[in-house]
């Protein structure tokens, strides 16, 4: 086959009608559109061979621009050039949804190998590419029912030639009526998805491979900053092991920086109620508390609030205690000790926060809702130059 062949690279452009499934995995949200359960495995399956340079698909008629993948697995294959899947509306929708994309493309037999294998920042994980539980239960090998279920044909025996989907969202009258695929979670456009038009990029403060920084809208404090993912993963139990290192990354540089203002970090997660991880880095005066008063002030507002707070060991991982999709919360303390809380029914929101403006850590009880500390956009961008300016020498992104 064509595509086996060692010189094959891939191809510059593909236009396919059904969207590829799963193309959403890894990425930034595709809106209402569940690609787990909507476009074509097959579709997929040539995506993962032919390895596009640009892959364009109308089907679900929404425009959804997904955030460029990887077509290799780093550090154990050579690297390949990224792939960018765009979907268009259809023309002239009422909506005003986007349906015309202007781009330009070197093709790729006139380009030098370093160049064409570049990976832009905000590359992630390949979305086709089976996980070993899923390569070994053959989940992802579609039932011609599924696969049925979002194609498009073109009804060869029609008097006119027209058009019709199986999916039934071109006529009315077919008798295969479907619903159109509905994201069950989240439902709508996500603000932390760097790539999504909702992200208050004013409040970026830093943008790393994997991972970017983010002054936290309604901040405890002025330097109080989120490390979040670049794309779509709910909580730290669903991060690949590179995101998970450029985490770690963050958190320590963060440590150094604040280290070096005189502040002691605090870094907790709430996968409770929230789309996309947020890692909440508090920093704390040095000469506020010690990381021991921070520590009892947890367990004893923990105690009270009847929220049982585990301690769990220094180097251990939330991914070898929490399951995929369990909700939790913890406490990371700047030693690297960690309080755990296993989250079954109700857990007040802003129980992290409460602590940390508490009388026994900040003293600022009047902060502990989000919502009392709002500022205006000039505000938040003097905030955020200002963090940008002093964060700059502890830049990691910057050394290579
Ligand atoms: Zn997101």
């Amino acid at each position: 086959m064509l595509c086996s062949a060692s010189q094959f690279k891939g191809v510059d452009i593909l236009l396919t009608s059904p969207w590829p499934k799963y193309v959403g995995s890894f990425g930034n949200s595709s809106g209402e559109v569940d690609t787990k359960k909507c476009g074509s495995s097959l579709v997929s399956s040539l995506v993962t061979s032919l390895k596009p340079r640009y892959h364009f698909a109308a089907l679900e008629k929404t425009y959804y621009e997904r955030l460029p993948y990887r077509n290799h697995i780093v550090l154990q294959e050579t690297a390949q050039h990224a792939t960018r899947f765009i979907a268009l509306a259809n023309v002239g929708n009422p909506e005003k949804k986007k349906y015309l994309y202007a781009f330009s493309i070197v093709p790729m037999k006139l380009m030098n190998a370093a160049d064409l294998v570049k990976q832009p920042p905000d590359v992630t994980e390949n979305p086709y590419r089976k996980t070993e539980k899923e390569a070994f239960t053959g989940k992802q090998i579609p039932t011609p029912e599924e696969e049925s279920a979002c194609q498009f044909f073109f009804d060869l025996d029609g008097k006119h030639g027209k058009k019709r989907s199986s999916t039934g969202r071109d006529s009315k009258s077919s008798p295969h009526t479907k619903q159109p695929c509905k994201l069950p979670w989240p439902p709508g456009p996500c603000w932390f998805c760097l790539a999504s038009p909702e992200v208050e990029k004013h409040l970026v403060v830093n943008i790393g491979t994997h991972c970017y920084l983010a002054l936290a809208k309604g901040g405890l404090c002025d330097d109080h900053v989120l490390i979040l993912p670049i794309g779509h993963y709910q909580s730290v139990v669903e991060l690949s092991a590179e995101v998970v290192e450029e985490v770690g990354k963050y958190k320590a540089t963060l440590r150094q920086f604040f280290k070096n203002r005189g502040k002691r970090c605090v870094l907790f997660e709430r996968n409770y109620k929230s789309h996309h991880l947020q890692l909440q880095v508090i920093p704390v005066p040095l000469n506020c508390c010690s990381t021991d008063d921070i520590k009892d002030a947890f367990i004893t507002q923990a105690q009270e609030q009847q929220i049982e707070l585990l301690e769990i060991p220094e180097h251990s991982d939330i991914k070898q205690i929490a399951q995929p999709g369990a909700a939790y919360f913890y406490v990371e303390l700047d030693t690297g000790e960690k309080l755990f809380h296993r989250i079954k029914k109700h857990f007040p929101l802003q129980f992290g926060r409460e602590v940390l403006a508490s009388e026994a850590i900040l003293n600022i009880p009047d902060k502990s809702d989000w919502r009392q500390c709002q500022i205006s956009k000039e505000e938040e961008e003097t905030l955020a130059l200002r963090f940008r300016k002093d964060f700059e020498p502890f830049d990691f992104s910057l050394d290579d």
